[in-house]
């Protein structure tokens, strides 16, 4: 129980890889703070769900971390309800595809809102509680493309990256105050984001989504499959034990060899 006594906030929890992280933490003992959108019933269900199987206390606060002030005000809640913020995961994210020329201005400005400076703020708020505790672990989610780029993504590739080169920032900062700073980078996880994106692939070029499914494997990743939510849990869970204190600043491929190309 790597994380028995410890408090993860969780951004982004109630779907997908966010949901993932949140019960490899909760399994490694920790208790949880999640957020995200949803239907309230839906997340109260997933809310009890944690608490009872892995027997830790979960929290939920639907904070809309778009706003700023409602960034700084989910880490001082998790902090109050929770006892502290020993592990944060900057996880919420969301996509859109288009090319510059047609990309949508609030689209660009949500998308970096979100993905990265949401990031920005949520450790402003958080490093102050770790540092004075001498230990805490934040983790960004970025992606392969916080490494690489892919055609009309302007926005998120331009925030992942930026999560990348602040991931590193913090890392420096803060590296010989017990707290390390690292991204996971995925590939293809096969979440309502992506399935999103299938839809529309299916749609635009008249094939069946399964169809789809496997062309973008194979456009983007040398190996077939993709990563599970479960997997990236269980990295997070490694970057949060004493074995990973020295890993800070990297920015952790988990891409089906995407990025080895
Ligand atoms: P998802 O759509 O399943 O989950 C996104 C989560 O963010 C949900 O809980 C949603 O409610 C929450 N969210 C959305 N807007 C929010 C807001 N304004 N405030 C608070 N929460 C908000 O997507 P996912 O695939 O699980 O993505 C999670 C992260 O992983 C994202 O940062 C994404 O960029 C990254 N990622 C995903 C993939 C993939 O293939 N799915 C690959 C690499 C990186």
């Amino acid at each position: 129980m790597v994380l028995q006594g410890k408090v993860a906030l969780v951004t982004g929890s109630t779907s997908g890889i966010g949901w993932g992280i949140a019960r490899s933490l909760a399994g490694a003992g920790a208790s949880i703070m999640m957020n995200g959108f949803g239907d309230a019933d839906d997340i109260e269900t997933l809310r009890a769900q944690l608490a009872e199987e892995f027997g830790v206390s979960v929290a939920f606060d639907g904070a809309d971390l778009s706003r700023r002030d409602e960034v700084s005000r989910l880490v001082a809640e998790t902090i109050d309800v929770l006892g502290g913020v020993d592990v944060l995961v900057n996880n919420a994210g969301i996509q859109f595809v288009a090319p510059i020329e047609e990309f949508p201005e609030d689209r660009w400005e949500a998308i970096i809102g979100l993905n990265l400076s949401a990031a920005f703020y949520s450790m402003k708020a958080a490093i102050p509680a770790m540092k004075a505790k001498g230990w805490g672990r934040i983790i960004n989610v970025a992606s392969a493309h916080g490494l690489v780029a892919s055609a009309n993504k302007v926005a998120y590739v331009a925030a992942k990256h930026g999560m990348v080169g602040a991931t590193k920032v913090a890392a420096l900062e803060l590296a010989n105050q017990g707290v390390t700073v690292n991204a996971i980078c995925p590939g293809w996880v096969l979440t309502p984001l992506v399935e999103r994106q299938l839809l529309d692939r299916a749609e635009q070029s008249g094939t069946a989504v399964e169809v789809e499914m496997e062309r973008l494997l194979v456009e983007k990743q040398p190996m077939s499959k993709f990563t599970t939510p479960e997997s990236i849990g269980a990295m997070a869970v490694f970057l949060c034990s004493d074995e990973a204190e020295t890993i800070t600043g990297a920015a952790l491929s988990i891409d089906g060899g995407w990025t080895a190309q």
